[in-house]
């Protein structure tokens, strides 16, 4: 379909850009709602709009502020980081605002063998990643015959072998019985972005997809004893009200991982030319992650604005680096496909004196690993607790 495949899509300019910068005003609530943060007591919808609204600079650094305090309270100065393996780039999809999008024709798209990926993933533990992100788009290859999802099964299990490490597992909506087989090939995480939690922008962006099953099967997931990473993208035409109410979803859908990402327009796409928000304002929305979700784990990811993004969305608090690709490894990113790659700075050797610079040091293997099965464990007990309660109510 190529270009021609374009759909006009109505999304609200005026939306989803906020201004950073606050008229002068006096928000004197403001040290009130973060006293409240920092004691982890709940705050009411209008507090959490009061902290999304804009704010003048020194009011966002006192944000910061508190968000690296509760990062520390709960992770002190540790990272993560996570090697991304993009292994397919074909898709079934026409999400409006990706770049790989079914009939996208001016990206590029390549489905690696099995050798080459588990050379990628051994390269990538080597390089000193906690955890491998085993991605690919809804590729029809696996998605017509369910067999070819088989081979994928397999190759998590020998590159869990080979490696060692944590595996995520992110090739969307698979089947039912494909996501039962996960846990027992390895895959320790499922990852599953929704991108917003209103319905009527989700139609826009995710174009004939299930809205609900995509919700869904994340907690299906996590029943099955997966840990569960959620994300939205800032930037798209969502409210500020959405993003509270994203906010809200992924505190009750108990995600482990939660994500922000700005958008950045895609050429061949839709959305080519609707305006990318200001940088800051991932790192604004990270903060505010941060704030309302304290203990779980927050990404800032080499795939929007590389290495020189990275500073500042640590100092949000984010506490794991994503998307690190080796030059070597003929790999893509997503958003920024090529950003950082060929030149190295998409690697653990590259982060690690930023960590440094910020008084962070990349956390070793056996602390995330204590981290994955400490969430494991809680996730068994709570499915037991769960399961013993609903049979005291047959019981009645
Ligand atoms: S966001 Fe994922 S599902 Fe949507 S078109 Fe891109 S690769 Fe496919």
């Amino acid at each position: 379909m190529g270009l021609a495949g374009r759909v006009p899509v109505d999304l609200n300019r005026e939306k989803g850009n906020y201004p950073l910068n606050a008229k002068p005003s006096h928000f004197s609530s403001l040290d009130s709602i973060l006293h409240k943060v920092l004691h982890e007591e709940p705050l009411a919808r209008q507090e959490v709009l009061h902290l999304l609204a804009p704010k003048k600079q020194e009011e966002q650094e006192g944000i910061y502020e508190v968000a690296r305090r509760l990062r520390d309270r709960y992770f002190g100065n540790k990272v993560f980081l996570y090697g991304f393996v993009y292994f397919s780039t074909w898709c079934r999809n026409h999400c409006t605002f990706c770049f790989y999008r079914a009939p996208n024709v001016l990206c590029e798209r390549y489905r690696k063998t099995d050798e080459e990926i588990l050379d990628a993933v051994t390269r990538l533990a080597e390089s000193g990643v906690h955890l491998l992100d085993m991605t690919m788009g809804e590729d029809p290859a696996c998605y017509n015959r369910e067999d070819d999802f088989k081979r994928l099964l397999n190759l998590i299990k020998k590159a869990k072998k080979e490696t060692g490490l944590p595996m995520m597992v992110s090739w969307g909506v698979v089947p039912d019985s494909v996501l039962e087989r996960l846990p027992a090939a390895g895959a320790d995480w499922f990852a599953c972005y929704q991108e917003t939690h209103n319905p009527e922008l989700f139609r826009k962006l995710r174009l004939d997809q299930d809205y609900q099953r995509r919700l869904d099967i994340k907690t299906r997931a996590k029943k099955l004893g997966m840990l569960i990473e959620e994300g939205i993208l800032s930037g798209v035409g969502e409210s500020l009200e959405d993003v509270v109410d994203s906010i809200e979803a992924m505190k009750a859908m108990e995600a482990h991982q939660v994500r922000v990402m700005n958008f950045i327009p895609q050429k061949g796409t839709p959305l080519a030319d609707y305006p990318s928000p200001h940088p800051e304002q991932e790192s604004r929305m990270i903060a505010i992650l941060r704030l309302l979700l304290p203990h779980r784990l927050i990404p800032a990811s080499l795939d929007v604005y590389g290495i020189d993004g990275l500073r500042d969305k640590l100092r949000a608090g984010a506490n794991v680096v994503t998307s690190l690709i080796l030059p070597s490894s003929e790999l893509r990113g997503v958003a920024q496909s090529t950003l950082g790659i060929c030149e190295g700075l998409r690697s653990a050797k590259a982060v690690t004196p930023v960590l440094t610079e910020l008084g962070l040091r990349r956390a070793t293997l056996e602390e995330y690993i204590s981290w994955v099965e400490h969430e494991k464990e809680q996730l068994t007990k709570d499915s037991s607790k769960r399961e013993r309660s609903s049979q005291t109510i047959a019981a009645r």
